[in-house]
This record gives C-alpha cells, sequence and structure tokens, in this order.
C-alpha cells in the first residue's frame, strides 16, 4: 500500500517540480523584455549625474531634436545656436542651413560682435520676420542698420535687458595672449535666462578671470582655438565657474577646430559635456 501511494505521488511531484521550472522559465523571458525595453527607453532620455544627488540633469531627445534642462537647443553651425521655449531665440547664426521645411523666424536674435563668422547680415536675413528683436554691441549696429526689423537693442559689458519672459544679460568675452577680441572692444558673450534656466554663450573669449562670476545651468564655449580658448582652456573655464550644469563645445568645425577638439574638451570638463551634431 505504501509502495503504491509512493508510486502515485512520485509523477505528481514531478509534475509540480516541471511547473515551477516552467513558471521560473517564462518569468525570466518577459523579465529580459522588460530590461530590454528599458534600455532602448536609455538612449532617449539620458540622466546625467553632476556629483550632487540634487542636481541630476536631464537629456531627453534624438540628436537633432534635443532636449537639455526642458529646452530645445540646437547647434546651427560654428558658434550658432537655436534656443526655443515659447520663444525662438538665435545666437551668433552663421551659415544656416534651409532644411526641406526652410528656416524657423526669430523671435531674438543675440550677437555678440562684429566678426564676419558671428555678425553675418546674410544669415540674420534669412530669419527675421517684422517683430524681430536683435539684441547686440554698438560695434554690430552700423552692419545691422538697414534690417527690416522691430528693434535692435544695444547692451554692454554688465547690462541686463529684461524680455519679459526671458532675460539677457551681457557678461564680458576677450582674448588674452591674441589681439583678436581686445578687452577694451567690449564685446560680449550672453546669460540668457528662460523658463528658470540660465544658457551661458561665451562668444569668442579665452579663458577669463570674470568666468569665476559665471553661474549658469547650461554653457557653451569655444573650444577650436587660434582665435578663441582651445579644448584644454575650456575644460579649465568649468573648473572655475562659480556654477554650471552642462557643458556645450561650439567654435570648431567651420573655421577652426574639428571634432576631435570636442572630444578632448569633453575628456577634460568638470562637468557633464553634450557634443551637438
Ligand atoms: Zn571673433
Amino acid at each position: 500500500m505504501v509502495r503504491c501511494v509512493w508510486m502515485l505521488e512520485w509523477p505528481v511531484t514531478r509534475l509540480v517540480t516541471l511547473f515551477v521550472v516552467l513558471l521560473i522559465f517564462v518569468f525570466g523571458l518577459v523579465g529580459c523584455v522588460h530590461q530590454e525595453s528599458g534600455a532602448s527607453d536609455a538612449r532617449n532620455s539620458l540622466t546625467l549625474n553632476n556629483g550632487d544627488a540634487k542636481d541630476n540633469i536631464t537629456i531627453s531627445g534624438r540628436e537633432d531634436d534635443m532636449k537639455i534642462l526642458g529646452l530645445d537647443i540646437e547647434s546651427t553651425g560654428h558658434a550658432g545656436v537655436k534656443i526655443k521655449n515659447r520663444r525662438v531665440f538665435y545666437i551668433d547664426p552663421f551659415q544656416l542651413v534651409e532644411g526641406g521645411q526652410g528656416l524657423e523666424k526669430a523671435d531674438y536674435i543675440l550677437i555678440t560682435h562684429p566678426h564676419y563668422d558671428h555678425c553675418s547680415i546674410k544669415d540674420v536675413e534669412k530669419i527675421i520676420q517684422p517683430e524681430t528683436v536683435i539684441i547686440t554691441v554698438p560695434d554690430c549696429q552700423s552692419k545691422l542698420s538697414g534690417l527690416q526689423v522691430k528693434e535692435i537693442m544695444l547692451i554692454s559689458v554688465g547690462q541686463t535687458i529684461d524680455l519679459g519672459d526671458e532675460k539677457v544679460t551681457a557678461v564680458p568675452a576677450y582674448t588674452v595672449d591674441k589681439n583678436t577680441h581686445p578687452k577694451e572692444n567690449g564685446w560680449v558673450g550672453f546669460i540668457l535666462e528662460m523658463d528658470g534656466v540660465r544658457v551661458y554663450h561665451a562668444g569668442d573669449t579665452d579663458l577669463i578671470p570674470e568666468m569665476q562670476q559665471i553661474e549658469t545651468d547650461i554653457a557653451l564655449l569655444p573650444v577650436g582655438g587660434t582665435y578663441t580658448m582651445s579644448a584644454k582652456e575650456a575644460a579649465q573655464a568649468t573648473a572655475i565657474f562659480k556654477k554650471c550644469k552642462v557643458a556645450i563645445p561650439m567654435h570648431y568645425g567651420v573655421i577652426v577646430g574639428t571634432a576631435s577638439d570636442a572630444e578632448d574638451f569633453k575628456e577634460s570638463a568638470t562637468c557633464d559635456v553634450k557634443i551637438l551634431r
């Protein structure tokens, strides 16, 4: 009798074991699939840590549709950038390429200094509309005077222009060991504040002591050398800022500098770096 019960029970135990093994296999498979989809999400939403748990930075989107700290930031080539929230800002547009849908018109155009690769009338003409406001230094005024825009606002180092939802502050930008951008010219970089995020566009500058006062979330820094900071000096700048969460290299790949300067900068910068394509 005992033997008979054992014979009946044995296959049941085996069946239960088989069922448990199957369950583990199925759940394992589901887990793998879920992990895979998580990895693909991670490719589209990259969280960078600034070394401070409170300062997590979210960069999301495709390379050509980049959101950094909630702002749309797009490189338009060289030192040019388009930054967008409800309004469209361009800084130093140069060699703009018109895509299939044409270029988005500017609400504001910020120009750091009169050199042809920063104050390019041909490019400004492509993006202005009657309501566009240009903010620039006095040295650019005569180049821009014939344009059909709402207003050309002049700004000097240390001055802030309140645009309502956004603020634009001019900060020093000059070269030290080259005579291409003398300090006395009063040419500038900008800090654009929008939606609680500060974006610093350094203009054409060397590593200068005033950078110790820079407090920004995003910093666009020249890395091409020759006329501006080199990649190494730009990386040193990130170490002396009061605050910077994400740095973006610019001013390379067109007139001076190469993609490897951007990579060198990424290697040595002390904050997170995003290279815009
Ligand atoms: Zn310049």
